[in-house]
């Protein structure tokens, strides 16, 4: 392989290598066997939040509904209000371990959503702080706007009211800040009509969307979400067969989080072999937040995938690198190692690419490069 600048220029067998890159190559580096893979990418996660809700974990185990764990404090909205708290600075320090996690399990690219401020400020504070972890670390970020994540308290009596802020206040300024808009379409959270409302206005600020999709319920989020060309809808479980050719036609890629199916021990899997059939790109996310995916590792996102939604091992790698890129719209540039991609890698000590998601825990180690550096 051999890269110039950040960008790989060209792949193949040692003897065929153009004499001329041979010549002009200023570094030269033997992997030693080792298995490279493209950098992988994280492209559905919630890094960045305020407070810690290990406690409510308790709650859930002794069988506590929703509403008790709110009442005791717990929730999105305890939350919400951690995060409303927090400094920028404490943001950045708390999202940075996490990261590190993310880091050290080979990914170069990250996606992060805001959607706990739920506040003109706070939602622009989460976007400033998930922007600003690229100057802490090596690594890719990609920032979205989850304003539309759940109803604050503020706004209960009046939905919308906090609709209309999104729309008319919120999407506007965070152009600039924000690489697409997502929303929460669910019973418990925004209506279809209330997403199409944000969307719209999201199509109107030449903001990509993305739609956390058919979770919990068949809510037709898989077709909305393709009536709008988005990016991507994730969670899928309960997405009807029509939903799923309606996104295979927009070719908005499918996002299975199996960290959340997991942690909420859901009924109802994604319907895997429908998207095979359809053809439809899979990615896989760690979904990573601190309610239903405490999850800070892909190649444990990708085992889940394996293990519980029955992806083979190189459908779930397809999930954190190619398909994945396309879930950000960034197919072009990463998640493939062909010439004129990006050059970020994985290089693990294995040559065994089931070894990669087969391992639970940091095994094999690995070294990442990003834009063509060794970081
Ligand atoms: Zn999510």
């Amino acid at each position: 392989m051999a890269a110039r600048g950040d960008q790989i220029v060209w792949l193949g067998q040692t003897r065929d290598l153009p004499a001329v890159l041979a010549r002009d190559a200023f570094e030269t580096r033997d992997a030693q066997g080792r298995l490279i893979t493209p950098g992988l990418i994280d492209c559905h996660t919630h890094l960045v939040f305020g407070g810690d809700r290990s406690q409510e974990w308790r709650l859930k185990l002794s069988g506590a509904p929703y509403d008790e764990i709110a009442r005791a404090g717990g929730g999105i909205v305890s939350t919400v209000a951690a995060t409303r708290a927090a400094s920028e600075a404490d943001l950045t320090r708390s999202a940075l371990t996490r990261l590190d996690s993310l880091l050290a399990d080979g990914a170069t690219t990250v996606e992060i959503k805001s959607g706990y401020g739920l506040s003109l400020e706070d939602e622009l504070k989460m976007l400033r702080v998930a922007r600003g972890l690229a100057a802490e670390r090596k690594v890719r970020v990609r920032t979205t706007l989850l304003a539309a994540h759940t109803v604050p308290p503020e706004f209960r009596t009046d939905r919308a009211a906090y609709v209309r802020q999104i729309i008319e206040v919120i999407i506007p300024a965070s152009v600039g800040l924000t690489d697409a808009v997502d929303a929460f379409c669910e019973t418990i959270a925004f209506t279809p009509e209330e997403t199409r409302a944000i969307f719209e206005a999201a199509a109107a600020h030449g903001l990509p969307v993305k739609l956390h999709a058919d979770q919990l319920t068949d809510s037709g989020g898989a077709a909305l979400a393709a009536s709008f060309g988005a990016l991507s809808a994730d969670h899928l479980e309960y997405a009807s067969p029509d939903g799923l050719a309606a996104m295979a036609a927009a070719g908005t890629t499918a996002v299975l989080l199996p960290g959340a199916y997991y942690v909420l021990s859901e009924p109802v899997k994604p319907p895997v072999d429908v998207m095979r059939k359809l053809g439809l790109p899979m990615a896989v996310a760690s979904d990573c937040n601190p309610g239903t995916s405490p999850m800070a590792s892909l190649r444990l996102a990708m085992h889940l995938a394996v293990t519980l939604f029955g992806l083979a091992p190189e459908e779930a790698l397809a999930g954190t690198t190619r398909n994945a890129a396309r879930a950000l719209g960034l197919g072009d540039q990463l998640g493939q190692l062909k010439p004129g991609a990006q050059c970020d890698l994985a290089l693990w000590d294995t040559d065994q690419p089931d070894a990669v998601i087969y391992w639970l825990g940091r095994l094999p180690q690995c070294q990442r490069v990003v834009g063509g550096l060794t970081v």
